[in-house]
């Protein structure tokens, strides 16, 4: 039995999916083989014989789920497959199992189903009552309880970076590595809260795999002499001072620069010291909104504005580069508020700034305040994940004003590396230029990711190689 992997945007490999390289080496132990492809069904479809067994494995967020849905149509037009949903969209949002094409869809953590449903399938067995399953068969569907969480991440096995590397052989330098699982906050946006809810009564939400464990995966990546940079994707890598502690004492050996996210007020002058002389490049954290309704009614930070100047100087006093993280277009927001988050981030003064558009997933906290307040102009489950920072999905009074905010979201962040260009906003806001000013937002974001969260040399040296020239020349 083997099991397929489409992956959307995979040739860039900026931001694949952890959980398929545990997965990857979860099925291996298990004597099951897994693949990742592009997303493109001619390719998945060349890679399956008529009449093999196979399971299409999609991980979806809201932004994937529209265009897998479809992948998933297509191949199965020409191959006989079993297809299998998982990921936080098909857990906040289990509905999508009636949706054509779906044969199952997995809520929560997927390790314990997963192998539990290759097994029955390969052995003729039933399928119907695997735990953290939803199964359609024959027009019904049977939804499964969900098992307990994983209580001891060791027990996993460390996370297989190759399956990443046999999909895209030349142009990936860089990979993530994930160290923990849960967060203890709720930010209203974000899926950690629903997740937690789901899981109540199941076990430990917040777990944290072993430094060693940890170091046995980062010693694969350095022996492999592929990887240039390291990113570790925790919502908050600060969160266990010991454990920082012993990790930074650790990675020296391994040697590779690193970029971390943080959150203000788990960042202490001592692990930050810790992080800088252990090879920490960057570092981000969460500004969100610099006012405080928005940041803490509306977007549940609890947080203070001086915790996050503080957090600020702390960082960029230890060399290490600073990211600011922001959202603009909350609901309920107007201009005037999000002008004011930009102007936060101009007197931090951040190396790099993220700004994303706030976009009501379902499943979330704000996606009901949307909703009860009548606030949501389409379905966030129509978003591409091009659209996700194009336009925003909340009802402004006027199309002027959410044009003028659509626009300050693509303008944001060169005007806080640029504080010149302020002078302009105002005008510039209002012309209809959306999509003119979503090219420079793209190059914004690839110039920050390249040549400040990442060391100048290899970021220069990595878009090199990305080009279409170096690929020609390399044929
Ligand atoms: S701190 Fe980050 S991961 Fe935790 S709930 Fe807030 S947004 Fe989500």
């Amino acid at each position: 039995m083997k099991v397929i992997w489409p992956i959307s945007e995979l040739r860039q490999g900026d931001n694949l999916p952890g959980s398929i390289m545990v997965f990857s080496s979860l099925l291996s132990r298990n004597g099951f083989q897994s693949e990742v492809l592009p997303d493109d069904p001619a390719t998945i479809i060349s890679a399956l014989k008529p009449g093999e067994p196979a399971v299409l494995a999609f991980s979806c967020a809201t932004t994937t789920v529209a265009r897998y849905l479809e992948v998933n149509r297509r191949v199965k037009a020409k191959r006989t497959v079993f297809s299998l949903f998982g990921g936080v969209h098909p857990t906040l949002f289990p509905e999508m199992i009636e949706e054509e094409g779906v044969d199952a869809l997995c809520v929560g953590e997927g390790e314990g189903a997963l192998i539990e449903l290759l097994t029955n399938l390969s052995e003729g067995r039933s399928i119907d009552g695997i735990q953290n399953l939803h199964i359609k068969r024959e027009g019904q569907v049977y939804k499964n309880p969900i098992r307990p969480l994983i209580e001891d991440l060791d027990s996993l096995p460390v996370p297989d970076h190759k399956i990443f590397e046999r999909a895209i052989p030349r142009t990936l330098w860089r990979t993530l590595v994930v160290t923990g699982r849960g967060c203890p906050y709720r930010c209203s946006y974000c899926s950690n809260d629903p997740y937690r809810a789901i899981y109540r009564g199941k076990g430990r939400w917040l777990r944290r795999r072993s430094v060693d464990h940890v170091m046995e995966e980062l010693g694969a990546l350095k022996a492999s002499r592929r990887y240039e940079f390291i990113r570790f994707v925790d919502d908050i890598f600060t969160l266990d001072q010991a454990w920082i502690e012993e990790f930074s004492e650790k990675y020296r050996r391994i040697g590779i620069p690193f970029g971390c996210l943080t959150r203000a007020n788990y960042v202490k002058e001592p692990i930050v010291r810790c992080l800088a002389e252990a090879g920490c490049w960057s570092m981000s954290l969460g500004v969100e909104a610099a006012n405080d309704r928005i940041r803490n009614e509306i977007f549940n930070r609890e947080m203070t504005k001086d915790e996050i100047i503080r957090a600020c100087e702390i960082i960029k006093k230890s060399g290490i580069k600073l990211g600011a993280l922001n959202i603009v277009a909350a609901p309920d927001s107007t201009l005037k508020e999000d002008l004011e988050t930009l102007e936060f981030n101009m007197r931090l003064k951040p190396d790099y700034c993220s700004v994303l558009m706030l976009q009501p997933y379902r499943g979330t906290a704000i996606y009901e305040f949307v909703r009860k307040r009548d606030l949501l102009e389409d379905d966030p489950i129509n978003l591409s994940w091009a659209g996700v920072n194009l336009r925003s999905f909340i009802k402004y009074p006027t199309r002027i004003e959410k044009l003028k905010v659509e626009n300050l979201h693509k303008l944001f962040a060169l005007v806080v590396h640029w504080p010149w260009l302020k002078r302009f906003l105002g005008p510039l806001v209002r012309l209809p230029l959306t999509r003119f000013y979503y090219w420079f937002y793209r190059r914004m974001c690839n110039y920050q990711e390249y040549f400040i969260a990442t060391p100048l040399k290899i970021g220069l040296r990595n878009i090199v190689k990305r080009s279409r020239l170096y690929s020609w020349i390399r044929g």
